[in-house]
């Protein structure tokens, strides 16, 4: 039998950014279908870094109170450690006192959090669901699409019952993982370094790991012995769960043959330590993205578009930003008040955006991997300690930006966008690690509070936003975007500091919170910047 069904958006894939994408169309009240292979289950960990921008957007989608509810407990550092053992000999120790807890931080309403996908997940799945305008199939494969002239025809099996499912979608968004069968079928190449490692993880239990050494807690630990950086234990709850990785070609090949107590042993260096192992995974790491972000109607999202080594805790970030970027264009063309030119903006924003993350993955790795240790690296020997501490400089020195990258994920920006309006101010300082506020357009607007618990940020949501500092009048500009039907509100700031860190007296602000266009005075053609920035 074959059912068949319309839909405006058909999302093929129901990862956490599939779900994400589902749970933001349903909050716009876009009518979309969901399709996932597997049924609603996370098993194994995979990300648990949520960074300050991610967090953002879990705020807008009313999420980041329960994340920070799960996450790890409030109190429990973040810290990213280098030994050789955790009753071995400390490396290096890079603190993160800006992650973590509720207090935001100076940049950000929200605070970067480790909430694994095993919580994580289940949390998009229930807000994805919870929407009427959202139909969910788990348990469904996607085979195949047609694209036709006016939508995308998309076949798939109900993986239940043998029966056909065919999707008439205005527009589909291929969030189907590293492996996409969609982008395979359009011939859509990887761009980058393919199969830089052979990783196998393991899920277990320790409880109170931390009162069996001298190290202290700690969210990410690499361990470093004569052969290099090639084991690390990942923290998942603050409590009891870890995730034990090994990059090793020959345990990715035999993961039944690994001697899992052996490791850990190594690992703590003592075993007396009560554990449990749960569970193994196995995957191949790659700093890629993939040379096309769409095809006519359809559009990919998260690691369908872009993979990056996980040690350095962006890609789901990345993917988030992908369908965050996506969703509100997608409302506009739906609804009538965006042109073609905001989905033609969509490859060009977030390509370049997947390239700097990538690209800093894969130096980050590039780095972990140059580490090469002295025989006696473990050593209570002169050799040993002095080895020691010229890597431990090293890592200080070349990895602290693999671990805060508050530049990546706040100060990621739309430079040369054609539905953003440039204006003609040089393009100011860009990091990794710190990030620098601006309004320069393309940027996101920056955090400040309005009132008790109101950000800036939360006044920008689906529509356009106008902010005019100091009494100054926007209403024409506002008029401009109101009669091409496009949602656009303002609102008057008299606060000097806030005046100071946006800059002009004007800061037209996106859906999705990036300056579109900002002024000391009105443009001289409103309708003309109304257009730009609505893709028409
Ligand atoms: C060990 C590890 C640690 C990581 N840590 C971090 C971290 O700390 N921070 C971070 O930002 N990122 C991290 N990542 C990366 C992160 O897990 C991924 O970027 C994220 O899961 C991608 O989500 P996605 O929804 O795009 O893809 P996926 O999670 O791969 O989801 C794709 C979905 O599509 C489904 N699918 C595929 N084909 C079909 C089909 N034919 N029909 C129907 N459904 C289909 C799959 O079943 C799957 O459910 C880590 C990854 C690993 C492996």
């Amino acid at each position: 039998m074959t059912k068949t069904l319309q839909t405006s958006v058909l999302i093929v894939g129901g990862g956490p950014v599939g779900h994400a994408l589902a749970h933001d169309l349903g909050m716009r009240s876009i009518d979309c279908v969901l399709i996932e292979q597997n049924g609603p289950k996370t098993d194994h960990p995979k990300a648990s870094a949520i960074n300050a921008r991610s967090m953002e957007f879990m705020r807008r989608w009313g999420l980041a109170e329960n994340i920070r509810k799960t996450a790890a407990p409030e109190g429990f550092p973040h810290t990213a450690l280098y030994c050789t053992g955790l009753n071995g000999f400390e490396i290096a120790r890079i603190e993160r006192p800006g992650h973590g807890g509720k207090a935001p931080s100076k940049d950000s309403p929200e605070r970067a959090q480790r909430c694994n996908q095993l919580w994580l997940d289940p949390l998009l799945r229930e807000a994805a669901g919870s929407h009427a305008s959202v139909k969910i199939f788990y348990h469904c494969r996607f085979d195949s699409l047609e694209e036709r002239s006016t939508d995308v025809l998309a076949h798939a099996t109900l993986l239940e019952g043998h029966d056909q499912l065919t999707v008439a979608a205005a527009y589909v968004v291929d969030c189907s993982g590293g492996h996409s069968p969609i982008k395979r079928s359009f011939g859509i190449e990887w761009e980058g370094a393919e199969q830089i490692g052979y990783h196998v993880s393991i899920f277990m239990r320790a409880p109170e790991l931390w009162k069996y050494h001298d190290k202290g807690p700690a969210a990410l630990i690499t361990f470093v012995d004569e052969r290099g950086a090639w084991r690390n234990l990942v923290l998942l709850d603050g409590r009891e769960l870890y995730r034990l990785g090994i990059r090793d070609k020959a345990a990715y090949d035999d993961p039944d043959g690994i001697d899992k107590e052996a490791l850990f042993r190594k690992a703590v260096g003592r075993d007396d330590v009560p554990h449990e192992f749960i569970s193994t995974a196995r995957w191949v790491a790659r700093n890629v993205v993939s040379t096309g972000y769409r095809r006519g109607r359809v559009f990919m999202a998260g690691d369908a578009a872009h993979l990056n080594h996980p040690a350095s805790g962006i890609g789901l970030n990345t993917g988030l930003g992908d369908i965050w970027d996506l969703g509100w264009k997608l409302e506009a063309v739906i609804k009538g008040w965006g042109g073609s030119g905001l989905l033609d903006a969509y490859e060009p924003e977030r390509r370049a955006v997947a390239l700097r993350n990538v690209g800093n993955a894969q130096a980050s790795h590039a780095n972990d991997r140059a580490l090469k240790p002295h025989p006696e690296i473990a050593m209570d020997t002169e050799a040993g300690a002095r080895s020691r501490k010229e890597m431990g400089e090293t890592i200080l020195s070349k990895q602290t930006k693999k671990f805060i990258t508050d530049g990546i994920a706040l100060g990621y920006r739309y430079a040369n966008s054609a539905i953003v309006c440039p204006d003609g101010t040089p393009e100011p300082i860009n990091d990794i690690s710190v990030y620098h506020p601006t309004s320069w357009p393309g940027a996101r607007a920056p955090h400040a509070w309005v009132s008790e618990g109101q950000s800036t940020l939360d006044l920008f949501g689906r529509g356009f936003h106008l902010l005019n500092f100091g009494g100054a009048d926007g209403s024409a500009l506002e008029a401009a975007l109101a009669d091409r039907g496009a949602p656009v509100s303002s609102t008057p700031i008299d606060d000097p500091q806030i005046a100071g860190l946006y800059e002009r007296k004007h800061v037209l602000v996106r859906p999705d919170g990036h300056v579109a266009w900002r002024g000391d005075s009105l443009p001289d053609d409103p309708v003309a910047v109304a257009d730009t920035i609505r893709g028409a």
